[in-house]
């Protein structure tokens, strides 16, 4: 069977089932609230490149890069408002679920998470501050798997936020300090000496006002934890952004743009946590003063803007190969049925 030296785990064929299956969701996303960011969170730079007109699901959403910080983000957005009816109507689980063709519960401890948190867990020993009891805070820490993990290992004190009620239950259950609230609504005296803000980042609705309450929340001296969802890995193993964007991922950064991007935000990177799966990439920051925006350099800003179109071509040429063995026989037996028609 003929193959592409270079493969991507979407196919385009594949990408259009999965938007055909998405379609009658994506029709009913038409209702919530619209707005536009035409300029950037971080730097509030009107230049920009657009990446994708559409996202992944085949959703009307244009993602754009930022040509001066590089921060990746969604254009054609749904409001405040707009994103909170997305994620509590269903229509969210509803979307993945075609997508994936496969149906989502409320999150289970699957074995990605425990390995997800081991790695967290073995990287970061000896790099936390504070005493035992010193202060956790979880952000959007889902059903409390990390947080309760990192209480046991590191003898932290949890508090959890998460905007799900049904997964803050699941979170208390586990004996958990656990708030329904989002970032932007969590009312908060204490200051904390660890944050987590754990495959969230790019969740976030003001990815600016996010980390200046973060800021406001981290103690002097304190660690905040974050990863990304690298952009560029993830296109590399995907497909181009047409393939990956999406609606609920407002915000991406790459292993390049983050540390200005964090620079800009008040904080300097104090380690990098590189053993996570190779589509993500881990933070370890603390406050600084928050830098002036700065001009990426094009040493850095056209190889990513290049990759994108290389990346495309090479998604176009992978297109032309069936898609899997199935597919393979089906081209080969019409090939067949027209050379003995004619
Ligand atoms: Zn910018």
């Amino acid at each position: 069977m003929p193959s592409s030296i270079l493969t991507f785990n979407i196919h385009p064929a594949d990408l259009q089932r999965r938007r055909q299956r998405c379609a009658p969701v994506v029709e009913r996303l038409s209702k919530y609230d619209r707005t536009q960011a035409t300029r950037c969170n971080v730097c509030d730079s009107p230049r920009y490149a657009v990446l994708s007109t559409h996202d992944r699901y085949g959703f009307p959403a244009r993602t754009a890069v930022c040509l001066q910080c590089g921060l990746i983000y969604v254009v054609d957005r749904f409001t405040p408002k707009g994103y909170s009816d997305f994620y509590n109507d269903g229509c969210y689980r509803e979307m993945i679920s075609q997508f994936k063709a496969k149906r989502q519960t409320i999150a289970a401890i699957d074995k990605a998470q425990i390995a997800y948190t081991a790695g967290l867990i073995a990287s970061m020993k000896g790099y936390l501050p504070g005493a035992s009891g010193a202060r956790l805070l979880d952000i959007g820490g889902s059903t409390g798997y990390v947080a309760n993990e990192f209480q046991k290992h590191f003898g932290l004190r949890a508090t959890l936020i998460e905007p799900s009620s049904e997964e803050v239950a699941a979170a208390r259950k586990l004996g958990l300090d656990a708030h329904v609230a989002s970032l932007e609504d969590f009312r908060c005296e204490e200051q904390f000496d660890v944050i987590l803000l754990c495959r969230t980042i790019e969740h976030l609705y003001d990815l600016k006002l996010s980390m200046t309450r973060i800021r406001d929340l981290l103690k002097p001296g304190g660690i905040f934890y974050c990863d990304i969802a690298e952009f560029m890995e993830i296109c590399r193993r995907e497909g181009p952004p047409e393939a990956i964007t999406k609606i609920d991922h407002t915000y991406w950064l790459t292993q390049e743009t983050a540390r200005g991007i964090f620079a800009t935000l008040g904080f300097q990177i104090a380690g990098a946590h590189l053993t996570l799966p190779p589509d993500q990439l881990g933070f370890l920051l603390q406050k600084a003063e928050p830098t002036a925006p700065a001009q990426l350099a094009s040493s850095v800003l056209d190889p990513m803007l290049r990759t994108f179109r290389e990346v495309a071509t090479d998604w176009q040429r992978f297109g032309t190969d069936p898609e899997d063995a199935v597919d393979w026989i089906r081209q080969r037996a019409y090939t067949l049925k027209k050379k003995i028609a004619a």
